[in-house]
């Protein structure tokens, strides 16, 4: 029983015109409700419960094929890491895109639906043996090298008889970052230094390796960035880089993976470039670098992640209290760090929209925090939510689609919320409610 909103035949919500934290398909309802590719978020709390995680499936894969319309000459591959379940393995597999995996998790679901190895990248700080060996029996594209421990332990594993390709990743300067949190770079552990000498040595090491392929140079930009112009010179950096293995081991790796790190706005106004923008930015500079060092054009690679999955997620909770106290408001909903640890990780903040019932009570600044009575268990600050917001009500954080759940533990046995596709008009559940009994069956000792 699912009342269909046509996309655009409702009024354009506050907040929703481009550059939006919505997806595309969000139409104000009628009743202040808010309609996602056709379906009353209303809808699916009633259905599915709260917290639920819904995915506008459109919005993923337009995302994923503007990616690709903005290099049509380079590989898009997905970074399973943002959001993975079978479901968006097919998408992402549909869509023409690879796999940029972590884990021995991430390989073996994506093997489910038939995922080709062959366009999947293995990357990681830290590789465990089994990932390793995982990688190695499905005969992965491309293992992302990240320091000079792993190439031989990988060189003595590969089963040949053709030689495993591979990429170093390296640390091209400035505005490098790592990991999943917000802002600009914090650690410089990942990688290997071409500064420091630390990605030249890895270079000589794995020309050493008959078993192992150098193809083509790696780097990851701090998660969010905003301005295409650090992918412009961390570009340049690298053809230089390029240019000096040239020289000096007369090879040129033929492949240069810029890896993911793309901004998505979180809150109306955070800056968001569109792919077009990056690509600008990244193919000017690579033409003026290539030229600069009579250099051919190496093939591109992208490893999206957020920027393909997280606009295209809401979170639904439920208000649990509401709390007037020292001329502020605070209200609780019936999630938070169990299904989203990034505000408590690394203090990400996001707005919310109450969705419905309607309302004209005036709009005041509240701050929505989670039920885990933790300092850091605070979603969203100073968001502007009707006045008259009471226990039952129901929140929608947009944005929600990466390293959240990808990420969720189950803090206070809470289990982990349902992910829910929205299509055409219909919802369908894609990971289910993890339940009690679930928990209860891992707890096997006495
Ligand atoms: C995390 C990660 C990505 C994806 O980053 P996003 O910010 O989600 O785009 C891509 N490549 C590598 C190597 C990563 O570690």
């Amino acid at each position: 029983m699912t009342t269909r909103h046509a996309p655009g035949t409702g009024e354009l919500a506050p907040g929703l015109s481009a550059p939006s934290v919505w997806p595309r398909s969000a139409v104000v309802a009628p009743g202040g409700d808010l309609a996602v590719a056709g379906v009353a978020l209303s809808e699916i709390a009633e259905r599915w419960g709260t917290p639920t995680y819904v995915l506008d499936e459109d919005e993923v894969r337009a995302r994923a094929r503007a990616w690709r319309r903005a290099l049509p000459e380079a590989d898009v591959v997905y970074a399973a890491k943002a959001f993975l379940c079978r479901a968006v393995v097919d998408w992402v597999e549909q869509e023409g895109l690879g796999l940029a995996v972590r884990t021995t998790g991430e390989m073996e679901l994506a093997a489910t639906r038939g995922f080709p190895a062959s366009r999947m990248i293995l990357h990681g700080s830290a590789k465990s043996p089994e990932d390793l060996r995982t990688a190695l029996r499905f005969g992965v594209g491309r293992i992302v090298i990240d320091s000079d421990c792993e190439i031989a332990r990988i060189a003595a594993q590969v089963p040949g008889p053709e030689a495993q390709r591979v990429m170093v990743r390296v640390l091209p300067g400035a505005g490098t970052g790592a990991g999943r949190g917000v802002g600009a770079a914090r650690g410089q552990e990942f990688g290997l230094s071409i500064a420091e000498g630390g990605a030249d040595d890895a270079i000589a090491r794995i020309l050493g390796q008959p078993r192992l392929e150098l193809v083509g140079l790696h780097c990851q930009l701090g998660p969010g960035t905003a301005d295409p112009a650090v992918y412009a010179g961390a570009v340049r950096r690298l053809v230089a880089f390029m240019a000096h293995v040239r020289e000096r081991y007369g090879i040129t790796p033929g492949e240069l993976d810029l890896g993911g790190g793309f901004a998505v706005a979180y809150r109306p106004g955070d800056p968001a470039p569109g792919p077009a923008q990056y690509a600008t930015a990244v193919l000017g500079a690579l033409d003026d670098a290539c030229a600069q060092y009579g250099l051919p054009h190496p093939r591109l690679t992208i490893e999206p992640g957020r920027s393909v999955v997280a606009p295209a997620g809401i979170a639904l909770y439920r208000v649990l209290s509401v709390k007037r106290t020292g001329g502020r408001v605070f209200v609780a909903i019936d999630g938070g760090m169990s299904d989203n640890p990034r505000p408590a990780l690394y203090g990400a903040r996001y707005t919310a929209r109450r969705v419905g019932r309607p309302s004209d009570a005036p709009m005041r600044a509240a701050t929505v925090v989670g039920r885990h009575s933790e300092a850091g268990d605070v979603l969203a600050e100073s968001v502007e939510l009707p006045d008259d917001i009471r226990p039952g009500d129901l929140l929608a954080v947009p944005a929600s689609g990466a390293y959240q759940l990808s990420m969720a533990g189950s803090s206070d046995m809470t289990g982990r919320p349902p992910v829910v596709a929205l299509a055409d008009g219909r919802s369908r559940l894609l990971v289910r409610r993890e339940s009690f009994e679930d928990q209860r069956r891992r707890d096997v000792g006495l």
